[in-house]
């Protein structure tokens, strides 16, 4: 009772606000992919208002950042806040998997700017904050709980609940963004949303740790009071049930478990807990790490329905961004560079579309091409999903024509880390890059820990 009182007074001192009834550009949700189209375009001059079902900062998951992201938070504008909060540089990763021992290094392949290991909860919110800053109109605690799609002006229906009590509400709009994650609003609505068939469909569930010991740069554990002292590396291991990652943060260490879905299934809510933290007791090298840490009582959450993918990420005046347009198993840490890359193409295209009405469906098209590449390039790689699940060979190809060299390198090189599948030489074969990027594999030289 007292702390329903406490937020009732806090949502009293928020002042009255009045979501407009039309705008250039709706946007719903605002995560990495929404709060960045919405700076975009809000910057280019248009009306953009977003629609955000929780209130920032609001848990989520997905910490580790590869390190070409920063091209597109320059592209925002949002870089100088990101290096202002003092997030944990990393210098790359290190996997055990099946036995085996490897490690990359980010400066190897050319990055001078670090890699992150990010809170999201805060990340996230620095993004929106800056996507208001930008001039994007922001409504929190309101949620979408329909869509109408039409040629000339689709429409939203929303619940605002902010100030205690639940308002209905309509929202037209020359172009929609559906940057709604794992509710995938727009791709339901249009019913293009598949679960992917696939010997790899695995549910998660990860919780916190404090004083979890973290893996060095060189391949060495330290105790968690030299993070600032020593650059980490992601920890990613194998394990018979699926996979587990290790990432040290400013105050807290996430751990998850990536869990073949039949195993998961089985077990109920506290079954998944008492699996979780014996897993972490007994896996070699994370129980070591783990060896002095205390579990984040009521901190593990998980997350269902993994792999899915849609047919058709933008039409007409509606685009499908970030995880809303599709998921992949998040091994390779693609997710939020996908979500700020949809964003970019996704704002150029609307932009473009905004001043030139005519040239609309082939902006739409040409951007559902890029987009639907890059998902294409992480399920071939994350999945093996080439010839199944959405995934053709052609549109990995045009993804890897069209990214920069080193990036490209980068992210096949990681994919070796682990032996999720066999597509690395079928890609680097495809790509041109065969001769070029045995050097770059060099540099994964097994380890001993
Ligand atoms: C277990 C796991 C581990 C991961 N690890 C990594 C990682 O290490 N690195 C990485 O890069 N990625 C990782 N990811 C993926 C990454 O978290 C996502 O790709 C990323 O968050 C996608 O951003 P987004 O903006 O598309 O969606 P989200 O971040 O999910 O944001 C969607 C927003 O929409 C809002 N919303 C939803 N429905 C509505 C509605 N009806 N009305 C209004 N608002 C709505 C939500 O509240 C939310 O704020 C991981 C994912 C999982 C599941």
């Amino acid at each position: 009772m007292a702390s329903d009182h406490a937020a009732r007074s806090i949502r009293s001192q928020i002042p009255m606000r009045t979501i407009p009834a039309s705008c250039d550009v709706a946007v719903i949700g605002g995560g990495p992919a929404g709060s960045s189209a919405a700076a975009l375009l809000a910057r280019a001059g248009f009306e953009v208002v977003l629609l955000e079902r929780a209130r920032h900062p609001r848990p989520t998951v997905g910490e580790s950042l590869i390190p070409h992201f920063w091209k597109y938070t320059d592209l925002t504008g949002a870089t100088p806040l990101i290096e202002a909060e003092g997030f944990v540089a990393k210098a790359g990763g290190i996997t055990v998997w099946e036995g085996e021992i490897r490690r990359i290094s980010f400066a190897d392949f050319g990055f001078r700017r670090p890699a992150l290991h990010v809170e999201r909860d805060v990340f996230d919110h620095l993004l929106l904050r800056h996507a208001s800053d930008c001039g994007a109109r922001v409504f929190e605690e309101v949620s979408v709980t329909a869509v109408e799609p039409a040629a000339q002006s689709p429409r939203l229906h929303y619940q605002d609940r902010c100030g205690g009590e639940t308002v209905r509400g309509e929202l037209r709009c020359r172009y929609l963004i559906d940057a709604s994650g794992a509710s995938a609003l727009l791709a339901r609505h249009f019913k293009v949303r598949h679960l992917a068939r696939s010997r790899h469909q695995f549910l998660s569930f990860w919780g916190y740790f404090q004083d979890s010991r973290f893996v060095g740069a060189d391949g060495r554990g330290y105790p968690g009071d030299r993070l600032g002292a020593v650059r980490p590396v992601t920890f990613v291991r194998s394990y018979e049930d699926g996979w587990i990652w290790h990432i040290p943060l400013r105050r807290v260490t996430s751990v998850g478990l990536v869990v073949y879905r039949n195993r998961a299934l089985a077990m109920s809510g506290t079954e998944r807990q008492t699996y979780f933290l014996d897993t972490c007791a007994r896996v070699p090298y994370l129980r070591e790490l783990l060896a002095p840490a205390r579990f984040v009582e009521g901190s593990l959450s998980g997350r269902p329905d993994f792999s899915y993918y849609v047919d058709t990420v933008a039409r007409e005046n509606c685009y499908l961004i970030g995880d809303a347009g599709g998921f992949v198993d998040p091994i390779f840490s693609h997710g939020v560079l996908n979500a700020f890359y949809s964003a970019s193409l996704a704002a150029l295209a609307i932009g473009e579309s905004l001043r030139d009405p005519a040239r609309r469906d082939r902006h739409a098209q040409l951007c559902a091409r890029r987009i639907r590449q890059f998902y294409s390039f992480s399920r071939a790689l994350a999945l093996g999903d080439v010839g199944a699940n959405g995934v053709d060979l052609e549109s990995v190809k045009g993804f890897m024509r069209s990214v920069p060299r080193r990036e490209l390198e980068l992210m096949l090189a990681a994919s070796l880390l682990t032996r999720r599948t066999r597509h690395f030489r079928t890609l680097v074969a495809a790509a041109g890059l065969a001769a070029h990027i045995e050097s770059r594999i060099e540099a994964l030289a097994q380890l001993r820990l």
